[in-house]
């Protein structure tokens, strides 16, 4: 059997540059499953992963299935956002989870850290579930951006404050499925 190369999707006009390569990401998110591994492996019940819906659900793919703890995988839907790039503080539950968390080592998966109302939302949400513990594990941090404290327990990557698209993240519902974090020119309104 042939190896085909796959094509680097290039950058459009939106788009302003490559903010992380599709190899550095792959090579961090090894490295994340790697610690959640060591750090979970006596866990007696399986570890719930809780992706953040929609951004996190390449994240997630990745990640859980370079995991060797017993695992499964659930998602959540919430927004503080609507249709704009602003945040409004006010984080809604859209859909909730299926599987039942009590007595349960929960991990929640989210694409980025921003102003931190969706992490410090869940993150409390979580802990009144009856969980034995509730941790994160996010790809992106937009250090500048936090207005709410909000721990990180596995982070990938620090990015500027620039908006993001690409290995899951959009605008718009575009750029989702580019194979690396690029930068978007945002233009404020
Ligand atoms: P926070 O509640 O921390 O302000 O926002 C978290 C959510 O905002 C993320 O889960 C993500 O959906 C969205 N978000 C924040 N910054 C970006 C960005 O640069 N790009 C994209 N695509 N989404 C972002
Ligand atoms: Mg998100």
């Amino acid at each position: 059997m042939t190896r085909k190369s796959i094509a680097i999707p290039p950058l459009t006009d939106e788009l302003a540059c490559v903010l992380i390569d599709a190899e550095t990401i792959d090579r961090r998110v090894a490295e994340l499953a790697q610690q959640i591994n060591h750090d979970y492996a006596n866990i007696k019940e399986p570890l719930i992963l809780v992706g953040v819906l929609k951004g996190s659900f390449i994240f997630l793919a990745d990640l859980c299935r370079k995991l060797t703890v017993p695992h499964v995988v659930d998602f959540i839907s919430v927004s503080s956002y609507g249709k704009t790039t602003n945040t409004s503080g006010n984080v809604r539950l859209l859909m909730d989870t299926r599987e039942n968390q009590e007595n349960h080592h929960v991990l929640i998966v989210e694409d980025i850290l921003d102003s931190g109302y969706t992490l410090d939302y869940l993150d409390r949400n979580f802990k009144t579930r009856g969980t034995k513990s509730v941790k994160n594990c996010v790809l992106l941090d937009k250090p500048d951006r936090h207005v709410v404290p909000v721990e990180i327990s596995y982070l990938g990557f620090d990015v500027p404050d620039v908006w993001v698209v690409g290995y899951g993240l959009d605008v718009g519902e575009k750029y989702r499925t580019l194979p690396y974090i690029a930068e978007y020119k945002h233009e404020e309104a």
